[in-house]
């Protein structure tokens, strides 16, 4: 019996705006202080009246288009009634069939794989429900409800079944939270709710007498880390298996419904919450409080003003243009906005991308990661580091200089002196740095250590290859900025010419 994994992701975004979608309530994270940010709208109070915020709409436009949706140039607002005791009002303020954007495609990529387009069904614009707080101590406490969150702008993002593993799920989902805090339209914090997912999966069996059956869909709801996402999926994968194995029941057999199970991050299981609602059940129709939404073509020619080079792009451009390894893009891009614009500011001024990636990739992350810095914070900046790093391509400095200049400029901002571009020639001057190009000046210390070294030179020629080291050592001792391997070459020839 063979299978393959069937996955489409619904991901729900909070928006970064100041206020929420329908009123001026702050839309901010404050559990500290439930049910201070409410009003009679996001109340839900009878003769309230919602106004729509149109810097969400906006934010939500332009991650549309980031995703490479088609904005709708009408759109409108429709009710999704359900009853739980976070929603106030007893209905959603949601879109159902005509959300604002349609057909859009993510990239996300697999470890070194090619990247695959996922679909993006459509992007609908929404608004949160509250928060409800269970006592979970056993000991049968009280549930209580903060409406905070009640109205917040949130994004909903569909894809369609494209993703076809585990981990390819993960992947999408990640590539979906980078592109959203390159945008900066979201704060993305998972722990916070910012951005959460649920996953559809169901399995594509082919019978042992070569019949291609699914298996029942099922929803896991509530996903809020990347590993959860694709533990559940893997959790699924062999429940669903064992299932179908056991009972024989597929997708589209009388009875056989769309079922909603939550995720057991501690147990690593999910676990049965609810028969799903069909749409119907909503009973969705158009709000009739709020007007319809048209997008005119100078509006989205300003939306497109906000697009910014999605991170897909700049893994490519990295390799393509500066010839870094699929790796190192990845490392660079994938640790947010502010690295890559960091790495190509260092970049535009040593003129070596290589070399910069090495030195982004290792001795600036293991700074920052110390430091519990941003790349913005960091002392070393992107002039300071690109000068530092010319020298060295230069050849006016080796690369053992360079990594001791830039702990030396690490010390000297520890105890207060902030350090700069042109601090790092003083350093290369004061250490007597500079390398030692003169050849002259190389054969000379080089004869010297050579006459003072008598035994060694012995040793030597008697087969101890390892007896020139320390001729080597005190030529370097004289000539501090001296390239060890040219000294080793010249020192070589003048042994063999002796
Ligand atoms: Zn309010
Ligand atoms: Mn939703």
């Amino acid at each position: 019996m063979q299978y393959e994994v069937i996955v489409g992701l619904e991901v729900h975004v909070q928006l970064l705006t100041k206020s929420k979608i329908f009123c001026s309530c702050a839309n901010r994270f404050n559990p500290d202080q439930p049910n201070t940010q409410t009003c009679p709208v996001c109340l839900g109070l009878p003769g309230s009246l919602p106004v729509m915020n149109a810097e969400a709409f906006r934010l939500a436009c332009i991650t549309a288009l980031a995703l490479n949706c088609e904005i709708t140039p009408f759109t409108k607002w429709d009710r999704k009634q359900y009853y739980y005791p976070d929603l106030p009002k007893g209905y959603q303020i949601s879109q159902f069939d005509l959300p604002f954007s349609h057909d859009g495609w993510i990239a996300p990529q697999v470890d070194n794989e090619e990247p695959q387009r996922i679909r993006i069904r459509r992007a609908h614009l929404e608004e949160d429900a509250g928060k409800n707080i269970h006592d979970e101590s056993g000991r049968g406490g009280d549930s209580q409800v903060d409406l905070n969150r009640t109205g917040t702008p949130l994004l909903e993002i569909v894809s369609e079944p494209d993703i076809r593993s585990a981990a390819q799920a993960k992947a999408c989902l990640e590539e979906i939270h980078l592109l959203l805090t390159y945008l900066g339209v979201s704060d993305c914090n998972m722990q916070e709710g910012s951005l959460r997912c649920d996953a559809n999966v169901n399995l594509r069996i082919t019978t042992d007498a070569g019949e291609t059956v699914a298996t029942p869909i099922v929803e896991v709801k509530n996903l809020n880390t990347f590993r959860g996402v694709e533990a559940a999926i893997l959790y699924e994968t062999e429940r669903q298996l064992k299932e179908f194995q056991k009972s024989g029941r597929k997708l589209g057999d009388p009875g056989v419904e769309k079922e909603t199970r939550g995720w057991d991050a501690e147990r690593n299981t999910t676990f049965a919450q609810r028969g799903k609602e069909e749409a119907s059940d909503y009973r969705y129709f158009p709000d009739p409080d709020l007007l319809p939404v048209t997008v005119s073509e100078s509006q989205l020619a300003e939306f497109r003003t906000h697009l910014i080079e999605p991170p897909a792009s700049r893994r490519q451009r990295f390799q393509q243009d500066l010839g870094l390894s699929g790796y190192d893009a990845a490392v660079i891009v994938n640790q947010g906005r502010e690295l890559a614009e960091y790495f190509e500011a260092v970049v535009s001024l040593s003129g070596d991308a290589k070399q910069t990636a090495n030195w982004v990739t290792q001795d600036v992350l293991r700074e920052l990661n110390s430091r519990h810095e941003s790349p913005g914070e960091f002392v070393i900046t992107p002039e300071i580091l690109g000068t530092l790093l010319k020298r060295i391509t230069d050849k006016v400095i080796t690369l053992k200089s360079g990594r001791e200049l830039f702990s030396a400029l690490l010390d000297e901002a520890d105890e207060d002196r902030l350090p700069s571009a042109t601090r790092i020639d003083e350093l290369i001057e004061e250490r007597g740095l500079k390398v030692v190009s003169d050849a002259g000046a190389l054969d000379t210390a080089i004869a010297a250590a050579l006459a003072a070294s008598p035994q060694a030179v012995e040793d030597f020629k008697a087969g101890k290859q390892q007896a020139i080291g320390a001729v080597i050592g005190k030529v370097m001792k004289s000539l501090k900025g001296a390239d060890p391997k040219e000294v080793r070459e010249r020192l070589l020839q003048q042994l063999a010419n002796s």
